[in-house]
């Protein structure tokens, strides 16, 4: 199958309210090109110089998503562009994105990343850390991030009930969240779980954006 067809074959299998993340890491600039021509514009990207090489050569019209846990050193170079950042996971990650958006005159859009899998090498924020940030002075005087919601990569298992319970809990964050933190907004409805293997899986548990690459693009090939 072609990258066309498999991104033609996705949409077809996501709702209207659910978007796509076509993740592109690792893969040349031509399978890009493929997948933009069939109209698809949203792409992720997990390494910040390779997605500001893609940025520079690639249409202006791509929003790009960073998907992946970002040094602090390396906010620069993306925050000129970036239009999401789905792997949010401390405040002092958060302090620099802020802080270089501003230099930008701009507003980042944000995820908070939980931590929701059993193994303990994947990022993210435990609930008592999403709360500490949340209410810090820090976060409140901050004007140039926008929190949209949050993110969540499931333990690598066969166990696809592990794997729902985990989407499920991070579902639940997401509505503590909503309630305790961002009642008076709009602007935080944003779920971001569900990959090639368990992206259908992800969107009956409430993710509205999905990040899918393999499926897409092929298997990757690391070297
Ligand atoms: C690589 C990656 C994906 C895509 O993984 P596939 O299994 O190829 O769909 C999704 N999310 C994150 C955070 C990734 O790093």
């Amino acid at each position: 199958m072609s990258i066309a067809q498999n991104i033609a074959e996705i949409k077809k299998a996501i709702p209207d309210n659910v978007k796509l993340v076509a993740v592109s890491k690792t893969k040349p600039e031509e399978d890009i090109l493929l997948a933009y021509q069939t109209g698809h514009r949203i792409f992720g990207e997990n390494k910040a110089q390779e997605l500001t090489r893609k940025y520079e050569d690639l249409p202006k019209d791509i929003e790009w998503h960073f998907i992946g846990h970002l040094q602090s050193n390396k906010v620069k170079y993306i925050a000129p562009f970036v239009g999401l950042m789905h792997g949010v996971d401390s405040l002092k990650l958060l302090k620099v994105i802020n802080k270089e958006a501003r230099k930008n005159e701009r507003v980042i859009p944000c995820l908070l990343q939980f931590h929701i899998a059993r193994e303990k090498t994947k990022f993210g924020l435990s609930r008592e850390k999403a709360k500490d940030l949340l209410e810090s002075e820090a976060y409140t005087k901050m004007k140039n991030v926008k929190i949209k919601g949050v993110m969540g990569m499931a333990t690598y298992t066969d166990d696809m009930e592990m794997v729902r319970q985990e989407f499920r809990m991070l579902k639940k964050i997401f509505e503590w969240l909503k309630v305790d933190y961002f009642a008076d907004t709009t602007d935080f409805g944003e779920i971001s779980m569900g990959m090639s293997d368990d992206y259908r899986l992800a969107i009956e548990e409430g993710s509205t954006l999905v990040r899918v690459g393999s499926k897409i693009f092929g298997a990757r090939n690391y070297s």
